[in-house]
């Protein structure tokens, strides 16, 4: 399986960062090897000194695909889910100004947190996703998927013009403003509107 990570999807985070918004979506990969095994801590690498918590709704596909309409990208996914994207910031900074690849800071061990799946027929909406983040208890970052540049089923498509999406495939839809720094002992956990997805200790 792969993970197809999004970049720069949502209005605000663009600015945190002091970047461009995009004219199509930012994608890179992370390996399989970039998966946090259950109920496994977080370590954090002895090469950063910055690691960021990225927290993001995640869709799982479940039939193979390219070129897919945005029209027919709901046939694409079943189950949403929520994890999250830890990056070595300063290991992206140093890339980012060199112009170089960033996946020694977004793919390394352990960069990928997946919580628990609920079928997307659970909610509502799915273009109108609450999320949130609890960092020792107290909210540290928030969003909804409707402040998304690019929505699920765009993404979906865009994603597959360049690379074939197969069953177990995961995407990362991209973060909401409110990235942040995790230190050791911090406890980390994700609500998906009211569904409690992740809970992970940082180490
Ligand atoms: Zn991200």
């Amino acid at each position: 399986m792969k993970i197809i990570c999004v970049g720069r999807n949502y209005p605000k985070h663009i600015k945190e960062l002091v970047n461009q918004r995009p004219e199509s979506p930012v994608i890179f990969i992370k390996p399989d090897t970039s998966l946090i095994q259950k109920n496994n801590p977080f370590f954090i690498p002895d090469f950063s000194r910055l690691i960021n918590y990225e927290l993001e709704l995640l869709v799982k596909i479940n039939r193979i695909g390219k070129y897919i309409q945005p029209k027919f990208a709901f046939k694409y996914y079943r189950e949403i889910g929520l994890g999250i994207d830890f990056t070595a910031r300063d290991i992206q900074q140093q890339l980012k100004e060199k112009g170089l690849p960033w996946e020694k800071a977004k793919g390394f061990d352990g960069s990928a947190l997946i919580g628990e799946w609920f079928d997307k027929s659970s909610f509502e909406d799915i273009n109108k996703l609450d999320f949130h983040l609890l960092k020792n208890s107290v909210v540290t970052q928030s969003g909804n998927s409707s402040q998304m540049i690019w929505k699920i089923d765009e993404l979906i498509s865009e994603i597959s013009k360049f690379f074939t999406l197969k069953i177990g495939d995961i995407i990362f839809t991209g973060t909401p403003e409110g990235v942040g720094d995790v230190q050791e002992d911090d406890l980390l956990e994700g609500y998906l509107m009211n569904k409690k997805a992740f809970s992970i200790k940082i180490k």
